[in-house]
């Protein structure tokens, strides 16, 4: 592990049985994470993108494998590590208010954390809140407002601020800006770089919009019904992507018009479920390059040229 690198996954897989049948929910799984990154992990629904962010954050326990977290296992972290850890690796979702009970002020959602882990005062955690929230450009006034009275991108800002509230420096952020107005995405998405030149941080952005990837990642993994596809610098990716999942996927990156977004509807056929998946290449019967080969070995991820990582006979 080097000194850059902030999170290793290696070989994660997740199996379970549904009616007595098999479920590959994630399939030897690796990548990397080095400090100051922005990620992105693209795939159509059910590919095990929201497994791979519970696998993260010890939400989920592997069947197999390992994530490294600054040197150490997070699945074997005992409990004051655990703790630590816990604090320094945070999720924004695409509801920010999530399970929350929204009669709250929005200064005790956002300082919930702080309180829980009994850190500092009362007043200081007022401080840390009211600090936090002029951060993200939040007027401090709205403390002792209710979510229920702020509309746009504020919600997002919130669940923002909220992350920040324990001083990461990892955030997942999963389908965060998805269900916001074009112009309201790049407002937050700005913030979030923003955000990441100020406090160091590192990010993982799940999310099914390649537009909205393109726009904040520095790098992009492809995942496709369990498993990575290909890996690459953004510009690389989108300018010569390599995988036929890749290329097809591509082709459908949404209208910048939300009410004509589609998601990845050009990929033509059902995604084939995680139960019996098909052998060898699991793209193989929604491939148009397929070959024989594709039907009986499965293609290895490799490494082609500048961390440029593909899964894909027509290139190993
Ligand atoms: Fe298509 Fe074969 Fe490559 Fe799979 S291995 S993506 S089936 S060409």
């Amino acid at each position: 592990m080097s000194m850059d690198t902030l999170s290793e996954v290696e070989d994660l897989q997740v199996e379970f049985f549904l009616d007595r049948a098999k479920v590959l929910a994630v399939d030897g799984v690796n990548f990397k994470l080095d400090k100051d990154d922005t990620l992105g992990l693209v795939g159509e629904s059910g590919c095990g993108k929201t497994t791979v962010r519970k696998l993260l954050l010890r939400l989920e326990e592997p069947t197999e494998g390992k994530v490294i977290y600054e040197g150490e296992n997070v699945y074997a972290m005992k409990q004051e590590n655990l703790k630590k850890f816990r604090k320094k690796a945070q999720v924004v979702f695409q509801d920010p208010y999530g399970s929350l009970d929204t009669k709250w002020k929005i200064g005790t959602i956002i300082g919930e954390a702080l309180a829980i882990h009994k850190i500092g005062t009362q007043r200081d955690r007022r401080e840390r809140v009211t600090h936090l929230m002029e951060l993200v450009g939040l007027n401090k006034a709205c403390y002792n407002r209710h979510p229920h009275e702020f509309s746009g991108g504020q919600p997002q800002r919130i669940g923002i601020t909220r992350a920040l509230a324990l001083d990461p420096e990892f955030i997942i952020a999963d389908e965060t800006v998805s269900a916001l107005d074009v112009s309201i995405q790049a407002q937050v998405l700005n913030l979030l770089i923003d955000l990441q030149e100020k406090l160091g941080l590192t990010y993982l952005f799940i999310s099914h919009d390649l537009s909205v990837v393109r726009y904040i990642c520095k790098r992009v993994a492809v995942m496709y019904l369990g498993k990575l596809v290909e890996i690459a610098d953004t510009e690389v990716l989108f300018s010569a992507p390599l995988h036929p999942y890749t290329s097809l996927l591509m082709e459908a990156i949404p209208l910048p018009d939300p009410s004509q977004r589609a998601e990845f509807s050009v990929v033509k056929g059902e995604v084939p479920s995680p139960i019996n998946p098909p052998p060898a290449c699991r793209f193989h019967p929604r491939c148009p390059e397929v070959m024989d080969v594709c039907r009986e070995v499965e293609p290895e991820l490799v490494q082609k040229q500048n961390g440029h990582h593909i899964a894909c006979h027509l290139h190993n």
